[in-house]
């Protein structure tokens, strides 16, 4: 009697909580007792397959030129939904479909059967092997977009950040001869801010031709193309006076003390990318830049891309959200980190003629974040 008493009246707390939050979050309610009532039952499974990017233009840095990219896409399956993920594989940075492959094969995601374990989940990725950031990343993205649809919120919004606070994005502009950084300038018009690559011996020149067409303000990245650490501070200065706003890894990221003089003196922020991969790195380089371009292909993905940008903006470093060529999978998941990144990069997919999602949006130059759960993206090229 006395038990049946007690049920009663837990059954009528309940339904009246239930009844006061309803209006509010039914719907994610519905969507959480979904996934918890199967907790146990179902299980994640994972899925990929190799894809090509093709690129509109012949892209070159300081280091290397092509015409393709390959990536891998990958889906995380629980309980009849889907998360998206993607490794983007530029050539330098050692990852190949083939390696990507390999390193998926390896894991095995049946012995979860909680999505929200995603500690547990991607330590047990991390550890599988060394390196291998790109696939791990292509779990982690593909994790979090199916955590963010059981949830029924975009990452933005569970991480608590504003959407309307996104950075204008850059556009990217590869070493070329004078006409053709002339035209892809004129093209880039839409954008408010370009990247300009340089670093193979033609630096001013590139500027030069840029600002026979625009006056925008400019971010440069040398792909480590500086070999020498006065000149790399003369043109410091003589950037500045051309409207450039940061430098992006002049010198290559062994010579750390050149850099952190470079750091020291130069009248630009300088921004590491090759020298700052990881969280370890960004804590063992404290000091020796003045910034950090978080990428999720370097890092293994959102989650330990959400930490960097913390630990930078507490060492008061700036934060500059990049990507590689990607389809809009990989740069939306980037794109929800965005609201509280000095600067962003994320032209991946307007650099591409054969995307796989749509996701994020570059609205008058401006990264722009839609209302969708997970990392908030439609395929539309099955
Ligand atoms: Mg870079």
């Amino acid at each position: 009697m006395a038990n049946q008493r007690r049920k009663f009246l837990k059954n009528s707390l309940l339904l009246t909580g239930a009844i006061l939050i309803a209006p509010k979050v039914i719907g994610i309610k519905e969507k959480r007792s979904h996934a918890n009532h199967n907790t146990g039952a179902a299980k994640l499974k994972l899925s990929f397959k190799p894809y090509t990017l093709e690129l509109k233009h012949v892209f070159t840095v300081a280091s290397n030129s092509r015409t393709t990219t390959p990536v891998m896409l990958t889906e995380i399956e629980f309980d009849g939904m889907v998360g998206y993920g993607e490794a983007s594989m530029p050539p330098y940075l050692g990852e190949s479909q083939e390696t990507v492959s390999q390193f998926l094969a390896k894991v095995n995601l049946s012995k979860f059967s909680d999505p929200f374990g995603l500690d547990d989940i991607l330590q047990y990725i991390d550890a599988i092997d060394s390196n291998n950031t790109a696939a791990k990343a292509s779990v982690d993205i593909a994790l979090h977009d199916l955590v963010g649809k059981l949830l029924g919120n975009p990452w933005y919004r569970i991480w608590g950040y504003d959407p309307l606070k996104t950075p204008n994005t850059s556009f990217t502009i590869g070493i070329d001869t004078p006409e053709v950084v002339k035209q892809k300038t004129i093209e880039a018009l839409p954008y408010k801010i370009l990247k300009v690559k340089l670093g193979k011996g033609n630096d001013k020149e590139m500027i030069e031709s840029v600002r026979t067409i625009t006056d925008k303000p400019l971010y440069v990245d040398i792909n480590q193309g500086w070999k020498d650490r006065q000149y790399a501070l003369d043109m410091s200065y003589w950037l500045k006076e051309k409207g450039v706003l940061f430098i992006e890894q002049p010198m290559p990221k062994e010579s750390v003390d050149d850099n952190a003089w470079l750091t020291a003196h130069s009248p630009l922020p300088i921004i590491a990318d090759e020298a700052i991969q990881r969280l370890a790195d960004l804590v063992r380089m404290r000091g020796a830049y003045s910034g950090v371009n978080i990428k999720l292909m370097k890092c293994t993905g959102m989650r330990e891309a959400h930490k960097m940008l913390e630990f930078a903006r507490a060492f008061a470093m700036k934060v500059m959200i990049g990507c590689m060529t990607e389809t809009s999978c990989a740069v939306s998941a980037a794109a929800h980190l965005s609201p509280v990144a000095d600067f962003a990069d994320l032209d991946g997919p307007l650099l591409i003629k054969n995307d796989v999602f749509e996701g994020i949006k570059i609205i008058d130059g401006k990264v722009t974040l839609f209302d969708r759960p997970g990392i908030g993206v439609v395929k539309i090229n099955p």
